[in-house]
């Protein structure tokens, strides 16, 4: 896809000069300013006030070294990073990503995906990422906990609950969370809801691990029943085996799908008799293990190592859940050849645009991240707002309230398609729908920001 008009390009190709060498932010950027063409010629008053300009700018950047000590003694150096992106209708808010592949491009995509995202779910939450390029595999607690103290002791300055709440995202579950938040909680001397994703015995809240599968789930669901359908008896497969992966399959699972393949970055796992979950939690939330693991006690299931394989398996839904680009334009033609019927994403730009374009163009159902992955975030905004009552709901209540939002998600985005001409494109509904909230947001409140 090209831009039609002078306007847009021209800001496109800013973006690419000013923004050397960051082909995932470009990326993002891209996709998000192909859709806003009808909006600015709607609204020109985006146009004079330079909304479209000042949102792709992140309000703050910040870069830092993290130095920390490994269990041989030696001294390790890292790199932080927090992008604080968009500030118009909340706190910043968004994950933090320890992986190698992580750089400054990296978390500003993550960033600017997130304002929209969070916009969706309709909570006052602002848009930012953070991470570092730390790898956490092979590390011992103690090495995690060192080098996520020594992250903190920097991050703490920039971070507070009316400021920024960082959360988990690739390399970030329950430990390391606990880790961040005890030490911030020592610098400060004070315990507030500065992070998202904490243990249910000091202030998390019930389903946030759950969340970001679960949602994926019942955005899925509802994008079937617009087709009078459902997961019942579909084959389902989902490329990942983390937080997201996992809990997906879950949920899938319960609404009668059967989950038949998961990943890691080295391989993939195939069950035809639909995956063990019990026996992948095992393996990789308990043990920290690599999923290849699954075959030593499932003779039946087979293990292929690489993970682009795992998209040549014969499904009716797919569910990319692992990490961005994972799903390329030949995996996309396969999948629409194998008779897919509906795509919905639960990593952040896992499909490609020549995939996203391979789906749009078979007309079947896709969904993109930044609508079908909101689960995750709505419910931190949830954590958020226990903490400010001190109060806890239940499992059954927050449960209820993410259904509630992923279905006002599918909803916007659906309206928003319908009303700018393409009732059925989920990526135009999904950036246009969480747009509009931010920019009259960011045009009530002046040209300062
Ligand atoms: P986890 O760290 O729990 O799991 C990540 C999974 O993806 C692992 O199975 C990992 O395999 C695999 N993976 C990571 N990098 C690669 C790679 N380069 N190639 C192939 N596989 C890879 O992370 P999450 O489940 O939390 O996150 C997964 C995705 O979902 C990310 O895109 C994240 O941004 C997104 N997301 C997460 C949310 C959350 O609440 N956690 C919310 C919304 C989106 P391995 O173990 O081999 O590295």
């Amino acid at each position: 896809m090209s831009f039609k008009t002078e306007y847009m390009q021209d800001l496109m190709n800013r973006v690419e000069k000013n923004h050397p060498a960051q082909p995932e932010f470009h990326q993002a950027v891209r996709e998000v300013l192909l859709c806003m063409e009808p909006v600015a010629e709607r609204n020109p008053q985006y146009v004079e006030a330079g909304i479209f300009e000042r949102i792709v700018e992140p309000e703050r950047a910040i870069i830092f070294r993290v130095s920390w000590v490994d269990d041989a003694g030696k001294v390790q150096v890292n790199r932080g990073y927090r992008v604080q992106f968009n500030s118009a209708i909340g706190p910043y808010k968004g994950g933090l990503r320890l992986h190698p592949s992580v750089n400054l491009g990296v978390i500003k995509f993550l960033g600017f995906e997130q304002i929209f995202k969070n916009s969706l779910t309709g909570l006052p939450m602002g848009g930012g990422k953070g991470g570092s390029d730390f790898d956490p595999k092979g590390k011992s607690d103690g090495e995690i906990m060192r080098f996520c103290q020594s992250f903190m002791t920097e991050l703490a300055k920039h971070i507070g609950a009316d400021t920024d709440v960082p959360a988990g995202d690739i390399g970030v579950g329950a430990r390391e969370i606990g880790y961040l938040f005890g030490q911030y909680k020592r610098l400060r001397n004070e315990f507030t809801g500065v992070l998202t994703g904490k243990g249910l015995n000091y202030g998390g809240s019930l389903v946030r691990t759950q969340a970001t599968g679960y949602g994926l789930c019942y955005f899925t669901q509802e994008m079937l029943a617009t087709k009078n359908d459902s997961f019942k008896d579909k084959t389902v497969v989902i490329s990942g085996s983390g937080n997201v992966a996992i809990y997906a399959a879950e949920k899938a699972t319960q609404l009668g799908g059967k989950v038949v393949a998961l990943s890691d970055s080295n391989g993939y796992i195939y069950d035809a008799n639909g995956i063990d979950l019990d026996a992948v939690k095992e393996i990789k939330e308990v043990k920290r293990l690599r999923i290849k693991e699954y075959i030593a006690n499932h003779p039946n299931a087979e293990y292929h190592e690489g993970c682009k394989g795992i998209w040549t398996i014969k499904c009716d839904i797919a569910l990319p859940c692992a990490t961005q680009n994972e799903l390329d334009g030949e995996a996309a033609k396969t999948l629409v050849a194998n008779g897919v019927m509906a795509v919905a994403e639960g990593a952040n730009m896992p499909s490609t645009p020549e995939a996203v374009d391979t789906f749009q163009a078979a007309g079947i159902l896709f969904a993109p991240g930044k609508a079908s992955n909101a689960g995750g975030v709505a419910t931190s905004g949830l954590e958020m707002s226990q903490n400010s009552m001190r109060y806890s709901w239940t499992a059954e209540e927050v449960d209820a309230k993410l259904q509630d939002i992923m279905k006002h998600i599918h909803k916007t985005c659906k309206d928003a398609a319908t009303e700018y001409g393409e009732p059925n494109n989920y990526v135009l509904g999904a950036n246009i729908g969480g747009f509009l909230k931010v920019a009259d947001a960011m045009y009530a409140q002046g040209v300062a920001y």
